[in-house]
């Protein structure tokens, strides 16, 4: 069988499964054939931004001491510093205070001209996005405030959440590339952290915030695709094998907020052997040219539906 890259030559890097591509070859594979295949972009929404916005926040909180992570304030003074770089990446070095939290936020980003080659991949995605941003929400508009305020309301709820004063995460927003099985995969972790029980066991945990509601228990255990594959990669990858998951769906009742999942041998082989079949149709697909629509209840959500073949 070709190598899928063989096949997508608008693609500016070779395929990757990333748990999200994955995810809309399971929701359907012509989904996929727009977007991991056809490269085609799907525009921002007002929900997806607000929940960017907030994750870049919390990334970015754990730059400041414990001391400062005390209180939600200097985490809500990092919204609007946050949301300049998502609508404008790259600004000239010295057009902000060199003490401000805004310059600050933009050493940690390499958000200054220069920092990054402006025809790079990453800072050409970069202002891509930011171009899509400020179309979504032009400065001053209504849009603009729905988005920064629940920001705020995100943020001022993770503190009655967690305690971000009382550890310091391993790492935030972790590459993951590698190999599994042929299968090529990328993703992105959240946070990692580390602790050390009692008995002085080490002990690693993935966490990944989530902006909206909290799903029913029916719905919660296709949350955690995304954890699951992110766990096998870090095992594959380091050579960590987590102990737990977490969800932690930042807005809502402390109580009901944290949703965690227990890693063991058995989910790890069974992601393994669940991605390997994902991979496998998606080769099966590229070599027949088949893309199969999957008329659904979540089509009208889809971006591609008005030139989709299930509905033209
Ligand atoms: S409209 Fe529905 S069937 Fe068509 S690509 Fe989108 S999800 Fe698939």
């Amino acid at each position: 069988m070709e190598a899928i890259s063989d096949h997508s030559p608008t693609t500016a890097k070779p395929l990757r499964l990333s748990p999200s591509s994955a995810k809309d070859f399971l929701t359907c594979p012509k989904l996929f054939h727009y977007k991991a295949i056809e490269k085609r972009r799907t525009p921002p929404t007002i929900a997806t931004t607000r929940g960017s916005l907030s994750h870049a926040v919390l990334e970015r909180l754990f730059d400041f001491s414990n001391e400062q992570r005390q209180t939600p304030d200097a985490a809500l003074a990092l919204i609007d510093p946050c949301w300049q770089i998502m609508v404008e990446p790259f600004v000239e070095r010295g057009t902000l205070e060199p003490d401000s939290i805004a310059a600050f936020t933009r050493d940690a980003d390499d958000g200054w001209v220069g920092d990054l080659d402006l025809d790079s991949y990453e800072a050409t995605r970069k202002l891509t996005s930011a171009a899509d941003y400020r179309e979504l929400a032009p400065a001053g508009s209504a849009e603009e405030t729905e988005i920064l305020e629940y920001a705020a309301k995100m943020i001022t709820n993770y503190f009655r959440v967690e305690r971000p004063w009382n550890f310091d995460p391993e790492d935030r927003e972790l590459k993951l590339f590698v190999e599994i099985d042929d299968v090529p995969l990328i993703g992105y972790i959240d946070r990692l952290d580390r602790y050390v029980t009692g008995d002085n066991e080490e002990r690693w945990v993935i966490s990944d915030y989530k902006t909206g509601k909290v799903p029913s228990e029916r719905y919660l255990d296709e949350n955690f695709f995304a954890m699951r594959l992110y766990a096998l990669m870090l095992a594959e990858q380091i050579d960590i094998v987590p102990h737990s998951l977490r969800l932690i769906f930042v807005g809502a009742e402390p109580k009901d907020a944290i949703k965690p999942k227990l890693v063991d041998q058995k989910l790890l082989d069974d992601t393994r052997v669940e991605i390997a079949r994902i991979w496998s149709q998606v080769n099966a697909s590229v070599a027949s040219g088949d893309w199969p629509t999957n008329k659904q209840r979540l089509c009208d959500w889809c971006d591609f539906k008005a030139e989709c073949p299930a509905w033209t």
